[in-house]
């Protein structure tokens, strides 16, 4: 089974380009090229475990298209990860930096692996052995790591130092979401999550609700969903459940933020919170509250699911979290959905930000990073909510089609075939 539970990911994505590529004039050429990968690797490596036995990983690196800059993606460490799937993402990736309007392409990496299982120096000889296989592929003009489920800033720290060990001296733009001390960029971390909340912001006023008195249930409590919770809950936002992967916890009188996040650190998971009722991640999706953040994984909202939504905003934290059937489900009962392309886009561009700073060797303040992305999303949303009114579509096919219109342009200036 894939995270994406059965679902032709990429197939879907292919489908959503192929759509508005047919409602908008697009050469033939830039279709066809949107529609494949540019260049799709998969490794296999051995890795040496701490009880002297040797285990044979399987690992994907796929560039999707790079037209508009050098490509950048996330590199997801999970047991059910597979290549269709990373096909997809790193398509997204290159519709997300299009649609952020950020120099970039857009590529996905993963290790089939479950990171849970594995020591601390089981996941460093892994992540180094992955990184040595990728290294002619990977680079700060070429192909940027960041992280993703399962991975984090001490993995992006052992690529970065991985590759650097061939080159004999740093290069700390070769990836994103590292640790400080080794160039990353203040308010990485967090970027992904604060900026899904600056866009469920706009999209609570664009819907005339009042953020300050709005209920919150988010799927998913890692990078993106924890910081979201709390950016939220900042904001005056009251949050009445949350998940993981072992089930979720809801109190409709809100959570304590601060005591969910010290239960997770000590045992793994939400589930067990003793001030909140347990709950299955289905009846998480269908509660009845204002605004919903699925921040886990694919394919979360589907067809059989998405009737039951009763959230009046979606704000896609994770990355293809509802199927195109689902999608028209929700868009027929009134619901505004903010499309991953844009909600989850504070993660790129942010790391956009890292880089800029790791090729420079000059670093900012957090409030600088921070300032940028609020600039970049807030103009990001004004357009695809433009487009959305303009051409009367919804906001996922607004938001495909100025990256696709973007990305045509950069081709046609390139020559279509460069
Ligand atoms: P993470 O590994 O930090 O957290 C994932 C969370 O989802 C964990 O709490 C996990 O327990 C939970 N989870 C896993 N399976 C689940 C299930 N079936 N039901 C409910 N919860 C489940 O990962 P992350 O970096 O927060 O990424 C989450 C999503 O956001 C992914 O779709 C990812 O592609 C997307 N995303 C991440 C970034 C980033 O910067 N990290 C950027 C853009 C998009």
């Amino acid at each position: 089974m894939s995270t994406s539970v059965g679902e032709p990911a990429f197939d879907n994505v292919r489908k959503l380009i192929n759509d508005v590529c047919d409602r908008i004039s697009i050469a033939e050429a830039c279709r066809s090229r949107l529609l494949e990968c540019k260049r799709e690797v998969t490794v296999h490596f051995p890795v040496r475990m701490d009880d002297s036995t040797v285990r044979v990983f399987a690992g994907f690196r796929i560039l999707h298209n790079d037209s508009r800059g050098p490509a950048k993606g996330g590199i997801r460490y999970h047991p059910d990860v597979t290549l269709d799937e990373v096909k997809a993402l790193a398509a997204l990736m290159t519709l997300k930096s299009a649609v952020a309007d950020i120099p970039y392409g857009g590529a996905k990496g993963a290790v089939v692996c479950d990171p849970k299982v594995l020591s601390q120096n089981e996941l460093e000889r892994l992540t180094r052995r992955y990184a040595a296989e990728i290294t002619l592929l990977i680079g700060p003009e070429t192909d940027i790591p960041a992280p993703d489920v399962g991975t984090n800033p001490q993995i992006m720290a052992w690529i970065m130092d991985t590759f650097s060990m061939g080159r004999g001296y740093s290069v700390p733009a070769v990836a994103t979401g590292k640790p400080l001390e080794i160039g990353g960029s203040r308010g990485r971390f967090e970027a992904t999550g604060r900026g899904c909340v600056i866009t469920a912001l706009l999209a609570a006023k664009h819907v005339a609700m009042n953020a300050g008195e709005a209920t919150v249930a988010v799927q998913g409590f890692g990078n993106v969903g924890a910081v979201a919770a709390r950016l939220l809950s900042r904001e005056g936002c009251r949050l009445i459940a949350v998940s993981d992967s072992r089930g979720g916890v809801y109190n409709p009188k809100g959570l304590d933020l601060d005591l969910l996040s010290a239960q997770k650190k000590e045992t793994g998971s939400v589930v067990g919170f003793k001030n909140a009722e347990t709950i299955t991640n289905a009846e998480l999706l269908a509660l009845g509250c204002d605004i919903l953040v699925p921040a886990a994984l694919e394919h979360q909202l589907v067809k059989a699911n998405a009737s039951s939504v009763k959230a009046r905003l979606i704000v896609e934290g994770a990355n293809n979290p509802i199927t195109p059937e689902a999608d028209s489900i929700l868009s027929d009962n009134g619901i505004f959905v903010v499309p991953d392309i844009l909600a989850n886009t504070g993660g790129v561009i942010v790391s956009y930000l890292e880089w800029v700073q790791g090729l420079q060797f000059l670093f900012w303040e957090e409030g600088e990073v921070n300032d940028y992305l609020q600039k970049i999303l807030t103009k990001a949303f004004a357009e695809v909510l433009q487009t959305s009114h303009q051409e009367k579509v919804d906001m996922r096919t607004a938001a495909y089609t100025i990256a696709l219109r973007r990305l045509a342009a950069a081709m046609a200036l390139r020559g279509i075939f460069p």
